[in-house]
């Protein structure tokens, strides 16, 4: 009897945003439709569980993990892009952390080899914003430091994941995940105005799935020159040049309500011409997105 299991699998990949808010977590009834979390995207590729970033939304996905696997061992990897409070503050609230015979492997870019571990040690020295030490950890976790300036690739099982340097204050790190029938970039924090262009083109190259800061409007990019955040109308002109398929915005301002999103959304759709297959979509937290 012939089944229709080939459309009702699952896609094989998938991604969920679990945190789209810039610079600070951002709650309230006028930011609840795209999320106010600072950044987070879980991947799940082949076998693998890839984290992006330790913003303010990992704390939920940590729950949501723990719901899914109970007691089963959790085997995490987490790239970051860089240490700026917004992209590593959920970690200390991120329960696998705690639990043992969990593996959290961190991998992310600081100027100085091994600072990496030193700055997600001191936002829990008690001083900061916890008052349990990273030792309380009881997961084996790893830090491992991404060269800050060229590009990196490594293997993840059969996954092959590149950074890219991007045009950042401290700098920044931009990873793309490539399996054999697909592909995602994440693109945060990058301020398009005065970027080398092609060099980030060629490494969006024919990606499926652009995830890019999209912090500004073009005139309050015009007025935040230097402070590291893109705009849609560079974005979609970085995704047109590279032939990706489709964009999502994120890294929203905290100052942007959801009625503001959705504007930025319907203006930076105007910027795809016709001509164009190129779908464009403002990162929401909680979406589950294939590819
Ligand atoms: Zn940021
Ligand atoms: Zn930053």
């Amino acid at each position: 009897m012939p089944t229709d299991k080939q459309t009702d699998a699952p896609p094989r990949h998938w991604a969920r945003f679990w945190g789209v808010r810039g610079s600070i977590p951002t709650p309230g009834h006028a930011t609840a439709r795209y999320g106010g979390n600072t950044t987070c995207l879980e991947v799940r590729i082949q076998d693998q569980i890839v984290i992006i970033d330790a913003g303010s939304g990992i704390s939920p996905l940590g729950s949501t993990l723990i719901d899914e696997f109970g007691a089963s061992p959790l085997n995490l990897t987490l790239l970051n892009t860089h240490t700026h409070w917004d992209h590593i503050q959920g970690f200390p609230f991120f329960i696998p952390a705690y639990i043992k015979n969990n593996r959290i492997r961190v991998l992310g870019r600081d100027p100085k080899p091994d600072s990496l571990k030193s700055i997600f040690k001191i936002q829990m020295d008690g001083n900061h914003c916890f008052p349990v030490p990273l030792e309380a950890m009881q997961c084996e976790i790893t830090f491992e430091h991404l060269e800050p300036e060229g590009q990196t690739h490594f293997q993840l099982g059969d996954i092959s994941i590149t950074t890219c340097p991007t045009n950042h204050p401290g700098g920044c790190l931009a990873y793309r995940i490539d399996a054999a029938d697909s592909s995602l970039v994440f693109l945060s924090d990058h301020e398009t105005e005065g970027q080398d262009e092609e060099r980030i083109v060629n490494f969006i190259k024919n990606t499926d799935i652009l995830i890019a800061d999209t912090q500004y409007t073009a005139d309050e990019a015009a007025k935040r020159r230097g402070w590291g955040h893109g705009c849609s109308k560079g974005v979609i002109s970085l995704a047109l040049n590279a032939g990706a398929k489709s964009l999502y915005m994120t890294h929203h301002d905290p100052s942007h309500n959801d009625d503001f999103i959705d504007g930025m959304l319907a203006d930076a759709r105007k910027m795809v011409p016709l001509s164009s297959n190129l779908k464009v979509f403002s990162a929401t937290e909680r979406e589950k997105i294939s590819f």
